[in-house]
């Protein structure tokens, strides 16, 4: 399904789309930066306006330009030098870059739209599992209904598969948090039912895999080397994230080569 303005301007000037695109992401990365620092601590996105955590000296406008200002200030705060931190232009530009993806990918259409605001919610999700350990509901909660209703509005899928896909992400996690005693939480459930809700259920499964394979893989290695030890706690979220931003690109057409090869 194609929206019919963005449809316009990508035809009549495809490179002045592009950059757009990127500007835009570079300005909801921005945004996500704010989310990652303001809702773990329950602050509002929208009041106060940005200042330094050391100094509190207000950021003029010249000082919060995605990616740029980091580079310019060198990663210090102009008023007294305080270190900023490298996550602020790495998500804007992450940010950036999966919405130039996901724009070459589905083109300017509603797809898009829908796939970049799977892919904000779980950047900034990994961000926040990574630092906090933790999944925030109000991100994962309405994420679980905005993907079925924008399914539904798009026509991406049928709502059947998206209700499927919420409700075997729900099982899943379910028998294993019961299994693993505290090894998986509830916010990872809830996540894995956000993407069930924007993916379907056969994406989905292929997200999950994806989350397992990479997760164990990277868990082995860790422990292996020593950086952890067995007991520590390895936040599962950026797993699920980077297995749902691949299923989003690639889920319905590996689906379809696993059963495929499995029916012949
Ligand atoms: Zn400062």
């Amino acid at each position: 399904m194609s929206v019919a303005p963005l449809q316009a301007l990508a035809d009549a000037w495809p490179a002045g789309m592009l950059a757009a695109v990127v500007l835009f992401g570079l300005a909801i990365g921005s945004f996500l930066n704010v989310v990652i620092v303001r809702v773990p601590a329950g602050r509002s996105l929208w009041r106060p306006r940005s200042a330094c955590p050391r100094c509190s000296a207000l950021l003029s406008w010249y000082d919060n330009i995605p990616v740029l200002s980091f580079l310019v200030l060198r990663g210090r705060c102009r008023t007294c030098g305080v270190p900023i931190a490298w996550r602020y232009p790495i998500v804007e530009a992450v940010t950036a870059v999966a919405l130039v993806l996901a724009y070459l990918a589905f083109g300017p259409t509603a797809e898009f739209v829908v796939a970049s605001v799977l892919l904000a919610a779980l950047i900034a999700i990994t961000a926040i599992d990574l630092q906090h350990l933790l999944i925030p509901d109000v991100i994962t909660l309405p994420g679980i209904l905005v993907g079925l209703v924008a399914n539904v509005a798009t026509g991406r899928m049928s709502w059947i598969d998206s209700v499927l896909g919420i409700t075997l992400a729900s099982g899943l996690f379910l028998a294993i948090i019961l299994v693993s005693r505290g090894g998986m939480g509830g916010g990872d459930l809830k996540l894995g039912a956000m993407l069930g809700a924007f993916l379907g259920w056969k994406a989905l499964l292929f997200a999950l895999f994806v989350a397992v394979i990479l997760g164990g893989v990277l868990g082995i290695a860790l422990v292996a080397s020593g950086l952890r030890g067995r007991k520590d706690a390895v936040p599962f979220g950026p797993f699920l994230a980077v297995g749902g931003a691949m299923a989003l690109f690639w889920g319905e057409r590996v689906f379809g080569w696993w059963v495929g090869g499995f029916g012949g």
